[in-house]
């Protein structure tokens, strides 16, 4: 069983789950296929309990799961610490049969299905009380924390929220009570989309930008020019329209990019009602500098104003 120890000084949280020491399983497709790999068509997690199936998309309960939803009891207070057994849920979506199928070649129709999924596992996990922090995460690459190369993501719940997610409510509750209940996320995509500088494509439904301060170089955010603080109150057409959106950004990040590793997050926070969920997306194209690790400071060599008009040209 896998044990969640938090921070007293810093607040975040850390999974231990030993069990997960696992030899990553990234290797070159051998004739288009994975050899030996746990996600292909004939590998070990086809032979899992099925929680939803669209399309050619399959989701399971992870095979060396992080988290499980049969963890029992509370925090315990050991001295000055807390830890508490591994409770959560730790589930992969199959997005393919095709082994190395990147992002990048991943259709709309494809990507809709991953995304309907996602939705589908995020509804069923909020029925459990004890889950409060529930997002959708999908990496391509070692470098960006994929173990496999086999098309995948994952559907990830913990007991509680993150010192981030819990930044992030905080600000729009204090932004609602400073400016008349007011969104801090839709105050800011209204001003983006009327200044532009860091807008990179918007249609009727959506907007991608750079973020005014980014943390990592080229980090895009998809926003829903309307809509709530829940990922899981869209259905079906929305998923198509976002991926759409969503297949369109990652193919300007490809032409800019080419196949870098990239990191894309769901935030979604039902229980704010002035916040609006959003994907993020992060190439991993540098690591993490001592100087963010020592201050919280990122820094960036290109402003994200060029960053934008550079991907917008594409
Ligand atoms: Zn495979």
């Amino acid at each position: 069983m896998s044990e969640l120890r938090r921070c007293p000084i810093r607040g975040h949280h850390v999974i231990l789950a030993t069990d997960r020491l696992v030899t990553p399983n990234i290797r070159p497709p051998v004739n288009g296929g994975g050899d030996g790999c746990v996600l292909c068509v004939d590998g070990p997690a086809r032979r899992w309990k099925v929680l939803g199936r669209r399309g050619a998309c399959v989701v399971v309960p992870n095979g060396r799961p992080a988290l499980k939803i049969e963890a029992q009891g509370g925090w315990q207070r050991v001295g000055p610490y807390e830890r508490r057994e591994g409770l959560g849920a730790h589930e992969v979506i199959v997005e393919s049969d095709e082994h190395g199928r990147t992002p990048w070649q991943q259709t709309p129709a494809e990507l809709a299905d991953v995304l309907s999924l996602a939705r589908e596992r995020l509804i069923d996990l909020r029925r459990d009380p004890r889950l409060k922090n529930l997002s959708w995460i999908k990496v391509h690459r070692a470098e960006a924390g994929a173990r496999v190369d086999h098309p995948h993501s994952q559907v990830i719940a913990l007991p509680e929220p993150g010192p981030l997610a819990a930044r992030e409510v905080e600000a729009h509750e204090r932004y609602a009570q400073e400016n008349h209940g007011r969104s801090l996320s839709q105050d800011l995509i209204q001003h983006e989309l009327q200044d532009g500088a860091r807008v990179i494509h918007a249609d009727p439904l959506f907007v991608s930008l750079v973020p005014f301060a980014p943390w990592a170089a080229f980090e895009c955010w998809i926003w829903p020019r309307s809509g709530g603080p829940a990922f899981e109150s869209t259905d079906d057409d929305d998923s198509l329209a976002l991926a759409s959106h969503l297949c369109g950004l990652l193919s300007r990040l490809h032409t800019a990019l080419g196949d870098a590793p990239l990191q894309i997050v769901l935030r979604t926070e039902p229980s704010c009602a002035t916040f609006r969920w959003r994907l993020e997306l992060r190439p991993v194209i540098e690591n993490p500098r001592a100087l963010t690790l020592a201050t919280g400071c990122a820094e960036q060599a290109v402003p994200p104003e060029e960053v934008a008009a550079f991907l917008r040209g594409l």
